[in-house]
């Protein structure tokens, strides 16, 4: 069970350390081009945030805005505790990014577990999964280490994380996802 943060930042000083970061973080993503994702990774990453109870719309943040230079220590407590959420009786925090940003990261990841960090896979690694894949079609049965396989194979080819589950119809739903995908990307 999810709890909401339940302070937000929304004032002018605010929004003006926003817009610092935004430029200078810009800066360094378009430098290294190898750290972004393709558009439609980070598409998905987005619609993804746009739906999640922490996104702050009016910033475009994950949680809280917690970025730019000029934050006090005191003000740093105060978002981090806004920001801080309780999932399954643990403590996580979200990050406060501005997520137009976060989500073009290859090695980004959502603080909940929603999206994870982009692979990009080569043909050799998509054989590999396809064969796995294929293999645990026709078999019709699987294990709970071949279910862990199987859920972390599908957060490699979707850059989406998901909640290994072990029952049948969501075993087969992944199955056919992971199936689908690569069938797709090498049409
Ligand atoms: S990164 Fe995760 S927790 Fe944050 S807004 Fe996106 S989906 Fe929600």
């Amino acid at each position: 069970m999810l709890t909401s943060p339940t302070k937000m930042f929304t004032t002018q000083p605010g929004f003006r350390l926003l817009t610092f970061a935004k430029e200078s973080t810009t800066q360094l993503i378009t430098s290294a081009p190898m750290f972004t994702v393709p558009p439609e990774v980070q598409s998905k990453r987005l619609s993804t945030c746009r739906k999640c109870e922490f996104y702050n719309v009016e910033f475009g943040t994950c949680g809280t805005p917690l970025v730019g230079r000029a934050l006090t220590k005191e003000e740093i407590v105060e978002i981090e505790k806004a920001n801080t959420i309780t999932k399954n009786r643990s403590k996580i925090r979200l990050c406060g990014c501005i997520m137009k940003l976060k989500t073009r990261l290859t090695f980004a990841e959502c603080p909940v577990n929603r999206w994870g960090k982009f692979i990009n896979l080569t043909n050799k690694q998509k054989a590999e999964i396809m064969s796995f894949v294929t293999e645990v079609r026709e078999r019709g049965y699987l294990n709970r280490a071949d279910v862990e396989k199987l859920y972390g194979y599908g957060e490699q080819v979707s850059g989406q994380k998901h909640e290994v589950k072990m029952c049948p119809s969501c075993v087969r739903d992944m199955i056919d996802k992971i199936y689908r995908t690569l069938k797709e990307e090498t049409k």
